[in-house]
């Protein structure tokens, strides 16, 4: 028996022609034609239908931004509340997805490196196996699922759904290798070794100001992976999406914490439904303040900020400029929530040129390099889950072609 909320947000939807949710939707997912089968208690019927088109839908209706893709372009949301995609999605990914069902292809055409097992390399393994491709994952970590896995906060991504998808690609046959570090030169070497090689690495460095060798101080991805000072007041410097994870996580430790911006809070680039989850739940913000420096020995005892006035608007946000004033906010943790970008030296070693930070693909998400393809962040920043596994997806479509040509 469907629950009455699902049932009632299902009948909700107008099945409208030209679907401005399904246009919206990087993965074009039939959004209609799914929530038609909902309406006619076709749930197995409808679970296809979305995965089909993904893998991650239960990962995807959990993180992807609200405000954002296919339910910010509900019709529905023009006069009142949009329907409730992502729940419906979630409703059928959680009943229905069951990795156990995958069955291994019998391996007839090539076979393919992937370096990376975050959401991009997954989703082209997944994609390429089921086309009868031999998949060997390389992961530098210990863990599988790179960022989305490991560092979104379970408070928001249960761990459960990405371990699904792994256990789903390895029963599909996908092999995995983790702590395997490959440099630039290993990379380029694979190229030789596989027919054709899916890099999807993601932004593998922490962007840095002042470094500082004080306990208390930490980077976003260590503080999201684990490495969690005690603290009774933290300050998390950035204006992301990891800043109010970071955020958002320090206060579920015990901690009072302070986000600290150099724009202002309407420039920040943490999509809206995070800026407002961790205004509700007490995170307080601190604008136009731009890191100078983290003050203590041995220990973090304050942070000093340089303040800064809006001048005007350049690119759609503020300008800024530092004035002379400096504000001190004692803390006894300071999390550096900055951003990532790409690892240059890897790289160059791969013989990747980078242009603005990003590596360059053609229209087939190939690089300059024959038979090396790329995806994820390092050819499009820091963007939503369902854009890497689209590309993931559109990069196993290319390089099956590759293979058969
Ligand atoms: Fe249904 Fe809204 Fe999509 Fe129209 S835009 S098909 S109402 S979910």
């Amino acid at each position: 028996m469907i629950p009455e909320n699902i049932s009632r947000q299902a009948a909700r939807c107008l099945g409208c022609k030209n679907a401005p949710c399904s246009k919206n939707c990087p993965l074009g997912i039939d959004i209609p034609s799914f929530i038609g089968l909902m309406k006619e208690d076709k749930l197995s019927e409808a679970f296809n239908e979305v995965f089909s088109a993904s893998i991650f839908g239960e990962v995807c209706s959990a993180v992807c931004p609200l405000d954002k893709h296919c339910r910010s372009s509900c019709v529905r949301g023009l006069k009142g509340d949009p329907v409730e995609i992502p729940m419906l999605e979630n409703y059928l990914f959680e009943r229905y997805f069951n990795p156990s069902c995958a069955q291994p292809v019998p391996e007839t055409s090539g076979t393919v490196a992937v370096v990376g097992s975050g959401v991009a390399g997954i989703s082209c393994a997944v994609a390429l196996a089921q086309q009868g491709v031999k998949v060997t994952v390389f992961e530098m970590q210990d863990n599988l699922g790179g960022i989305t896995a490991n560092e979104i906060p379970s408070f928001r991504l249960e761990r459960k759904a990405f371990s699904k998808v792994i256990e789903y690609a390895k029963n599909l046959g996908v092999s995995f290798i983790n702590n395997s570090f490959l440099s630039g030169e290993d990379v380029r070497n694979l190229t030789t070794q596989f027919d054709a090689v899916f890099l999807a690495c993601g932004l593998q460095k922490d962007v840095e100001v002042a470094v500082s060798n004080l306990d208390g101080v930490v980077s976003a991805t260590q503080y999201l992976r684990g490495n969690r000072p005690k603290s009774v007041k933290t300050v998390v410097v950035g204006g992301g999406n990891v800043a109010m994870d970071c955020a958002r996580t320090a206060l579920r430790n015990g901690a009072e914490v302070i986000v600290a911006y150099r724009r202002t809070e309407e420039d920040m680039p943490a999509f809206r439904e995070e800026r407002l989850s961790a205004l509700r739940e007490g995170v307080r913000f601190m604008c136009l303040l731009s890191p100078f420096s983290v003050n203590g020995e041995g220990r973090v005892q304050s942070a000093t900020f340089a303040e800064m006035q809006v001048t005007g608007v350049e690119n759609n946000r503020s300008r800024i400029e530092q004035t002379n004033n400096l504000v001190t906010i004692d803390c006894d943790c300071v999390i550096m929530a900055l951003g990532s970008r790409a690892d240059s030296e890897f790289f160059r070693n791969a013989g990747i040129s980078l242009i603005n930070g990003r590596v360059e693909v053609d229209d087939n998400l190939m690089t300059s390099i024959d038979g090396l393809f790329a995806g994820g962040d390092i050819i499009a920043g820091e963007n939503t889950v369902a854009k890497a596994v689209s590309d993931g997806r559109n990069a196993a479509t290319s390089i099956i072609k590759y293979i058969n040509k």
